[in-house]
């Protein structure tokens, strides 16, 4: 492809893209494909010869959308949003052509400098506290991540680095292993199943917390497992917080937790995937009070914030905590400007070499919406998800299950688990709209998440009158 036909087929990709998100409703929002559906309808080797563009055009509709689950479709309410928007995906564009791979300073300037800007853009839209911020000389600052994966098993590692080297102090006697077995991490019984992987991954013990009828953990619960494992001889180092949890959206009471691991010297991390967006929001901000406690702090703005995957947000309050952690100087990777003081080399932030120039992505979006068109779209899905769960709490055949504090509804029909599990095979076997269940203390709920950019009230009501329906021959059914 030279570059005329480069010109003339991205302005067609441009148009196919711009149809496709326009008139994503129509489409149905879960495939009807099965297991291996690819394979038959292309060739099993690439091709000898180049093909053309229109061959390969053809293919998108025929090959590609079928297997298509359409997350940004206004029928689609499971799991969280995955961020959408037209200065991000132009932003992509940009970062896919300078395709530089900014492992350092020297690696790509503007890279490196535009990304610690935009952490700090993001951090003053939330009202971080100034130690969080890189600034012209600050102790903290903000790296990209690609996911609250990484971002969690980073900061698990980064204290463990931190516990470890203060123990050899302590204990000059102590090898590494040791102190290893007696090293001990936390979080709620609710955390996302990543925060369990960090564990597995860091090779440290990682214990659950039990969650209140909030599913909130709460400081109490925290210090009795930490007194008891204390008691066993056990090292406490790591708590990792959820603001937002994934069955629900609860949030665990960083205010009382976060004092208790200062005095104990752990780590808090502070998992806010999802949620973390809607802090821009005045409204919403006070969720995060504690945050002052924390030692790192990760959302998704390719959650909720209009950014596409990926950009994961993760702050911590001193740099030298993770870095301390991760630092590789081979000579082919030094740079002339690295022990100056004054450069950032996010190699050492992060667990591959290589990384993308994904701050474009916050800078397109953050300036073309503002922070005020941010703070609308936060508004509206909220506002949508209240209204959704007014339409359940009207209905006396339902229930809420856990509070709507944001975008999330968790609800069920009054009945047995199996009733439920029912009802969710019928919605999504119908393909009209898209639902994931979870498990909230034993019971088997469906969760409701508005995710769409383009879901607007009339989406809302016709998903539930849809529900109803559905609901309504289930239960006609069961009486019989
Ligand atoms: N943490 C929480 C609270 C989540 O809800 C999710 C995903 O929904 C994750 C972590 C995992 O996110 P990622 O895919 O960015 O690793």
């Amino acid at each position: 492809m030279d570059t005329a036909e480069f010109r003339k087929r991205g302005r067609e990709m441009v148009d196919y893209i711009a149809d496709y998100l326009d008139n994503i409703e129509k489409r149905q929002v879960y495939p009807d494909v099965e297991p291996g559906y690819l394979r038959s309808l292309i060739p099993d080797e690439a091709p000898d010869e180049p093909e053309t563009y229109e061959e390969l055009a053809k293919d998108i509709e025929r090959v590609i959308m079928p297997g298509v689950t359409h997350w940004n479709s206004p029928y689609f309410y499971a799991y969280f949003p995955a961020g959408n928007s037209y200065p991000s995906l132009l932003a992509d564009m940009l970062s896919g052509a300078i395709s530089c791979v900014g492992f350092s300073w020297a690696a790509s300037p503007a890279c490196t400098e535009l990304e610690t800007l935009m952490m700090d853009w993001l951090g003053k839209m939330l009202k971080l506290p100034e130690d969080f911020l890189a600034g012209t000389g600050g102790k903290g600052g903000g790296v990209i991540q690609g996911t609250a994966s990484e971002s969690s098993l980073v900061a698990l590692l980064a204290a463990r680095s931190r516990m470890v080297k203060q123990i050899k102090k302590d204990h000059p006697d102590w090898t590494e292993l040791e102190i290893l077995s007696k090293l001990v991490a936390y979080a709620s019984d609710q955390a996302h199943s990543s925060v369990e992987k960090a564990g597995l991954i860091g090779g440290v013990n990682m214990k659950q917390v039990p969650s209140d009828s909030k599913f909130a953990v709460r400081g109490e619960a925290l210090r009795k497992v930490i007194e008891e494992d204390k008691a066993a001889g056990l090292i406490p180092f790591f708590y990792c917080a959820t603001l937002g949890t994934t069955p629900s959206c609860a949030f665990d009471c960083i205010t009382e937790i976060g004092p208790i691991c200062n005095a104990e010297g752990m780590w808090m991390h502070i998992d806010a995937a999802y949620a973390g967006s809607a802090f821009i929001c005045p409204e919403f901000r006070p969720l995060l009070n504690g945050v002052e406690f924390a030692d790192s702090f990760n959302f998704n703005p390719h959650k909720w914030l209009l950014v596409n995957f990926d950009c994961s947000a993760l702050w911590v309050k001193k740099r030298a905590d993770i870095i301390g952690a991760f630092k590789m100087d081979p000579l082919y990777l030094k740079h002339e400007h690295q022990d100056s003081g004054l450069v950032t080399d996010y190699r050492h932030w992060q667990i591959p070499l290589g990384r993308r120039f994904r701050s474009l992505k916050m800078w397109f979006v953050f300036r073309l919406y503002g922070l005020r068109g941010l703070q609308q779209h936060i508004r509206k899905q909220v506002a949508l998800a209240k209204e959704f769960e007014s339409l359940v709490q009207a209905d006396e055949r339902f229930e809420i299950c856990a509070e709507v504090v944001l975008g999330l509804v968790c609800f069920r029909i009054k009945g047995s688990n199996e009733l439920n599990e029912t009802l969710l095979k019928k919605i999504n076997s119908s393909r009209k709209i898209h639902l994931v269940p979870c498990q909230l203390a034993d019971r088997f709920v469906l969760r409701m998440a508005v995710c769409g950019r383009s879901t607007e009230s009339k989406h809302i009501r016709e998903a539930w009158t849809h529900i109803v329906q559905l609901a309504s021959v289930l239960l006609q059914q069961n009486h019989h």
